[in-house]
């Protein structure tokens, strides 16, 4: 062939698999992300959770109702945000073409790709999955097609940790038979007058007159979903440009092994990074740093702001701070940082707090990746995590630290006791140990440690 190929990289039950990547006991088990309040509903539910018919969005009571025995833990964004940071990196490095749907979700339209085979297409998918896999330690499946429509549809199909390449000389084979709302732009009302008028498939909208579509749906939306599910499906992949992230990065000929080298070269990429963000009219609310060690290990660490800033100081030094907490013990082959806007505005409240009688909350899995354009200047501000009063007492979800054992996670408290199990992404499952729940030795932890 010799179009173009559109990839869309959806991470599998992003939040659950986040809580089950750095919470080991919890891999493989029903996994609920949200609140407890009776107002609460599912950010997030596992693989494991869903085979009893929990879904993100529904309310929290139902979801418990269908799967009693999952483990319910509160959302954690800042992990969330840090992990996406991780993923979005290496889809940037993957294509120049980028365009983040959501915290989770992506299209590419990789150059290299153009006119490609579907073998080399396949492979390509699969080293990506792999990068992703290695960066984040996360499943992610990866949908190919000739538009984004198909590429959507495709990763829906090799869902969950899977790869689905759909060849345009087979598209309308794989498209056909499906339920006309897998359609973009198919909703419950455009869904019920197809329906009224026998249509249910894809193949069966494709086979209809446009004119009868159009008489039914309207002129814009009827020709729109006409031509998607025909397979005709030009929208370019970042139609607002390349400015979602822009990076640089230097490999050395002579491995780095002084950090005031490593500060130096630092501050010379972001510049270089910083040059095409100011030439892009742009402001950047997250800082990715990778290092490269002698020995090729990879680490990527990212910091995400509250409000956008194109001031090269404050990025040079949030990179600079970056690159500390990479730079490993041997050489540094090579540095790389990168300026994005990928960060989310902090998402609605997932569940209640305690004695709140706000509207209810509303749950999504995918908030909005709108990135505001130009931004404001200065920035710094950590994106705060749900705002946690010292002095509040234990929640289940809460992560602590204690002296001894290490970081660990609220499973249980009341009755002035508190069971923590301690582990972390690399530890295994951890034990649990149940201590006073005044317990000096108990302190509040950062998420982010939970991924160490
Ligand atoms: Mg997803």
């Amino acid at each position: 062939m010799t179009g173009r190929w559109v990839l869309h990289l959806d991470m599998d039950a992003f939040f659950a698999s986040c809580e089950q990547l750095t919470r080991p006991t919890l891999a493989g088990r029903p996994v609920l992300v949200g609140g407890l309040g009776p107002r609460a509903v599912v950010a997030g539910a596992s693989y494991e959770a869903r085979v009893f018919g929990a879904r993100s969005a529904m309310p929290m009571g139902q979801a418990r109702r269908r799967c009693p025995h999952a483990v319910v833990v509160p959302p954690r964004f800042v992990l969330y945000q840090e992990l996406s940071a991780r993923v979005m990196a290496v889809l940037a490095e993957a294509s120049p073409v980028l365009e983040p749907v959501s915290i989770d979700e992506a299209f590419l339209g990789p150059p290299a790709l153009a006119g490609a085979s579907t073998a080399e297409v396949e492979r390509f998918c699969t080293e990506l999955r792999a990068e992703v896999r290695a960066a984040s330690g996360l499943p992610a499946s990866v949908g190919a097609g000739s538009g984004k429509q198909v590429a959507k549809i495709a990763s829906e199909l090799a869902k969950p940790d899977g790869l689905r390449v759909v060849d345009p000389a087979t598209q309308d084979a794989v498209l056909g038979p499906l339920p006309v709302r897998s359609l973009w732009g198919v909703g419950p009302v455009a869904e019920a007058a197809l329906h009224k008028v026998g249509v249910t498939t894809i193949g069966g909208l494709a086979a209809m007159d446009l004119r009868e579509t159009t008489g039914l749906l309207g002129t814009a939306v009827g020709t729109e979903l006409h031509r998607l599910a025909r397979g005709v499906d030009e929208r370019p992949v970042a139609p607002r440009g390349a400015a979602k992230q822009v990076s640089a990065e230097t490999t050395f000929d002579a491995d780095l092994t002084a950090m005031s080298a490593v500060h130096e070269h630092i501050a010379r990429i972001t510049a270089a990074a910083h040059r095409r963000l100011v030439a892009a009219e742009r402001a950047a609310r997250t800082v990715t740093v990778k290092v490269r060690s002698a020995d090729f290990a990879t680490v990527s660490r990212s910091e995400t702001s509250a409000v956008a800033s194109a001031d090269l100081g404050v990025l040079t030094a949030v990179a600079q701070r970056l690159a500390r907490a990479a730079v490993p013990d041997g050489g540094v082959r090579l540095l790389g940082v990168s300026l994005g806007g990928l960060g989310e505005d902090p998402p609605p409240a997932l569940f209640d707090p305690p004695g709140a009688a706000g509207p209810v909350a509303v749950a999504v899995e995918t908030p909005s990746a709108e990135d505001p354009a130009g931004g404001s200047p200065a920035g710094g501000t950590p994106v705060p995590e749900t705002p946690v009063a010292d002095d509040r007492p234990w929640r289940p979800g809460d992560d602590v630290a204690h002296p001894a054992h290490g970081h660990g996670w609220v499973q249980g408290a009341g009755h002035g006791r508190v069971t923590v199990r301690f582990e972390t992404r690399t530890s295994g499952p951890g034990r649990a140990a149940t201590f006073a729940a005044d317990d000096p030795a108990l302190t509040r932890a950062d998420p982010l440690d939970s991924l160490a």
